[in-house]
């Protein structure tokens, strides 16, 4: 199995300009004009330009709704949160494993803002519920990954995923944890923005929502990171069999999509009016397509071709974080598109 090198500290024959993704050469020197792959400045803005902090949406409005929803609402909405919670935990912890063995400057660095990022989603988790519930409570929600038989089973699958990767790290667990990543960044977040979505189109946490929504926003970014790395990888080693890595993306969002719909059936069901659970399947298969593509793979669910939540569309459509739709509160990072906002969902 090919071996694949950290990137060193410090090469003083190398250039700034890497010499490829994965075991390349580079000075290590980040220079944003002297880049390998032209686009990792523009995402990099993109990023910068997204950039949001907890504290600057107002949370009053969510509170006074809380205790009027519905015991299934409010116990949904804790479980996600919860699940959230976990899944941008590890997210920090692996993508700072994996910026070691990039040997491009710029990708570490794009890696580097993609940590930070994940950093404050969890501290969104945190904001709110010290907002709705109180101190113990918290700390449950919390500690919900640990006790959902259902819920772990799925967050085991990307443990798994990672966990090789992290214990033997190779050309080929490299490729291959990327994969899980992104399930884990661009799939098994879905059946809980999809609650979210729901509740905000209904006018309840509205707040909330507009945080999720922030938090698709960036993930959609990191999918794109990701998705990237892998087929400019594909590219580069030039020895490696493309269609095994294909092959394998189109296995793994198979039992990814199986495992999100578990989940999905498990925690919504049909619970909620406005996301019927067979749409929500649908859907979670549509994005899991959706994924596939995105690394050039065939669909896992070919015959699954439009997406049946329609009104959810406008958040697919956040791709590199083109748009902002709640605008809870002044920012002045984003410029907002007048086409969005929950009027036209
Ligand atoms: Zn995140
Ligand atoms: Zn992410």
């Amino acid at each position: 199995m090919r071996k694949i090198k950290k990137r060193k500290l410090i090469d003083y024959n190398a250039p700034n300009a890497s010499t490829g993704i994965i075991n390349g050469r580079s000075s290590n020197i980040l220079n944003w004009d002297d880049t390998r792959y032209p686009w990792t400045y523009p995402m990099y803005k993109t990023m910068l330009s997204n950039f949001w902090i907890p504290g600057e949406i107002n949370m009053s409005n969510d509170l006074k709704q809380w205790p009027m929803l519905s015991e299934y609402e409010q116990e949904a909405f804790q479980k996600i949160i919860g699940l959230l919670a976990f899944l941008d935990s590890i997210q920090t912890d692996y993508s700072g494993k994996i910026a070691d063995y990039l040997t491009d400057s710029s990708l570490s660095a794009l890696m580097q803002v993609l940590a930070f990022q994940e950093v404050i989603h969890n501290q969104s988790y945190s904001y709110v519920l010290s907002t709705l519930v109180d101190q113990k409570e918290q700390e449950n929600i919390f500690e919900y990954w640990k006790h959902d038989e259902v819920l772990r089973e799925r967050n085991q699958f990307i443990i798994d995923g990672y966990q090789t990767f992290i214990e033997n790290p190779s050309v080929d667990t490299f490729l291959r944890s990327i994969v899980y990543d992104v399930v884990l960044e661009g799939l098994f977040f879905y059946a809980g923005f999809a609650f979210f979505y729901n509740l905000a189109r209904n006018h309840k946490m509205v707040s909330t929502s507009t945080m999720i929504n922030y938090i698709n926003r960036d993930e959609q970014i990191h999918v794109t990171l990701f998705t990237r790395i892998f087929k400019e990888t594909l590219e580069e080693e030039t020895d490696l069999d493309k269609k095994t890595y294909r092959e394998f993306v189109t296995e793994v969002f198979t039992l990814a999509a199986d495992l999100e719909i578990k989940w999905a059936r498990h925690l919504i069901g049909d619970k909620f009016q406005g996301i019927p659970i067979l749409d929500l399947e649908n859907y979670i298969r549509y994005i899991a397509n959706k994924r596939c593509r995105q690394f050039g793979a065939a669909k896992s669910y070919p015959y699954v071709t439009e997406n049946p939540l329609k009104w959810i569309r406008a958040y697919q459509e956040v791709e590199e974080g083109k748009s902002d739709f709640f605008e809870q509160k002044s920012r002045q990072y984003t410029k907002v598109s007048e086409t969005n906002g929950f009027n036209d969902l």
